[in-house]
């Protein structure tokens, strides 16, 4: 086995439990996760946080999200650049960043990696550049449209060319959404991406109000068949994936 994977969190929302199908009362924190694929054949990333112009509180951007009880938070050892360079990778040297979706949580930090080639489903990025679409689902061009090279890929694609890290159409939350199978030294992972938000959703089945409920249940039943005995479900934004005991590393350690 070739393949490193990492995961690193960037940054957290902080908001009601329920807008996330999460249990409990009161606010919750949930981390923004990204993952790192270290592969002989060069480094690429699963989605890339939050952007690095959040650290600051008074971003335009976050405070819009305030206006409707979301807020995030975002430190300078957050960023994508800082938990890359703690890795020893230069941004520069990231040469693939798989999209899970447009949403800004998971392109934000496109602009922090200049030589990066986008893998997206083919749908996801023409909802982006639809009128509809895009209002619909949140897609804004500002996030994800800086001029990089993009792969569009439709349906299941093969990352590296050798079966370790495959791309798993899981449309719903987005049109295109995707998600990532991975296989590497730490182990077999199924990097759900926002198909589930949280583990409990398993069984809650609460989706975001803007998304294709029907759709999301078919693509996590989907997600949910394709496990084998010793796969692990890492999802969207899972607290209890993050805490104390990480269900990947951010090092190397
Ligand atoms: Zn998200």
């Amino acid at each position: 086995m070739t393949l490193r994977l990492f995961g690193c969190v960037c940054g957290q929302f902080h908001t009601e439990p329920r807008g996330l199908g999460i249990s409990g009362e009161g606010r919750i924190s949930v981390p923004v996760p990204f993952y790192v694929l270290e592969h002989p054949d060069g480094v690429a990333l699963f989605d890339c946080g939050l952007p690095a112009a959040m650290i600051d509180h008074e971003d335009r951007f976050r405070q819009a999200l305030r206006a409707t009880d979301v807020d995030a938070s975002l430190t300078a050892e957050e960023t994508v650049t800082s938990h890359l360079e703690r890795l020893d990778i230069d941004p520069a040297r990231v040469s693939k960043v798989v999209l899970s979706h447009l949403h800004f949580d998971h392109a934000g930090g496109l602009g922090e990696l200049p030589n990066a080639t986008l893998v997206v489903q083919r749908r996801e990025w023409e909802a982006g550049f639809d009128p509809a679409l895009s209002a619909q689902y949140g897609l804004r061009k500002r996030f994800f449209d800086h001029g990089h090279k993009v792969q569009l890929v439709d349906g299941e694609h093969d990352v590296f060319g050798d079966g370790s890290a495959v791309c798993v159409p899981s449309h719903g939350h987005t049109p295109g959404h995707q998600s990532l199978r991975v296989k590497s030294e730490q182990g077999d992972h199924l990097l759900t991406g926002d198909a589930c938000y949280a583990c409990e959703v398993v069984e809650t089945r609460q989706f975001p109000s803007f998304s294709d409920p029907a759709a999301m249940n078919r693509s996590l039943d989907a997600l949910l068949a394709m496990r084998e005995a010793d796969t692990v479900m890492v999802f969207g934004h899972d607290p209890g994936q993050w805490g104390e005991t990480p269900v990947l590393p951010s090092g190397r350690a």
